[in-house]
């Protein structure tokens, strides 16, 4: 039960439990930003796994999907945490795909290649999906996703006609929910505003895997696919939370994640950690 961590903060009506997931460690800030400006020369970077299921009482909605069973013991810790916080797969109403990465949609297959989430509608961008659909040697998802992916495509094909689930513009997916399409980290990358009672938070996955990429908006991060979009998408993604006094939620950020963002200068801004339950 050690590896259960949970956190709750609260958006407007809307209860948001984060769960960790995995743990990736400390890894230098240079083999993702470059060049570390020399004032984050003693940065230490913390990445972790989180993923957050929102509950408005009509509904259940959670933003990806996690490792799930077949990557490894180091990994997977959502399912028993959801599990411990009496939060059943079936009742999940929603999906939001950030992205293909396998810590992100590896928890959508159990381990004989069912679906988890039988009752969930998904939401996903149209170019991921058409990502799903081509061979692995065009490099759009990791040649170990191969298998899995073919089978999302069979369990997922009928779902997602004329359903309104797979977005390629900013469009409101589900009352208080926006999909902005977030593009640069994967193919069709997208974040998730979501608006309740006046408040608003925006999910932006992994368009930046530490907060310390939302405080230097102008420096890439060479691991994403598209360095320079991803770096443009964040600029786009921290004025946006600016301007809607959204607090922000990252992936991989140490949990719970949140905080909201100032600005400091061009291309700078302070990082605001929200604190949870
Ligand atoms: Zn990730």
């Amino acid at each position: 039960m050690s590896n259960i961590a949970t956190h709750r903060i609260r958006v407007g009506a809307c209860e948001c439990l984060i769960v960790k997931d995995g743990t990736a460690g400390n890894p230098n800030l240079d083999e993702f930003m470059q060049p570390v400006p020399p004032e984050l020369a003693d940065y230490e970077m913390f990445m972790e796994g989180g993923l957050m299921l929102i509950d408005d009482a009509d509904r259940r909605i959670l933003l990806d999907a996690g490792n799930g069973p077949n990557r490894g013991p180091r990994t997977h810790a959502a399912e028993a945490a959801f599990a411990a916080a009496d939060i059943t797969p079936a009742s999940v109403d929603i999906i939001l795909l950030t992205h293909g990465d396998p810590d992100h949609i590896g928890g959508l297959l159990s381990a004989d290649g069912a679906l988890v989430y039988p009752n969930a509608r998904f939401i996903l961008h149209q170019d991921l999906w058409e990502a799903w659909h081509a061979p692995p040697e065009a490099g759009l998802y990791f040649p170990s996703q191969a298998a899995a992916v073919r089978r999302l495509v069979e369990l997922l094909r009928d779902r997602l006609v004329d359903t309104g689930s797979l977005v390629d513009t900013e469009c409101e997916v589900s009352p208080g929910i926006r999909a902005i399409p977030a593009l640069g980290h994967r193919v069709g990358h997208t974040a998730y505003l979501i608006e309740s009672s006046g408040q608003r938070l925006l999910h932006i996955g992994d368009a930046a895997f530490d907060p310390v990429f939302l405080q230097h908006t102008g420096i890439p991060n060479v691991r994403d696919t598209s360095p320079e979009q991803a770096r443009d998408t964040r600029r786009m993604l921290v004025e946006r939370a600016i301007a809607e006094e959204a607090a922000v939620v990252g992936s991989h950020f140490r949990l719970p994640g949140v905080g909201k963002l100032t600005r400091r200068g061009e291309d700078r801004y302070t990082w605001i950690p929200v604190a949870s339950n």
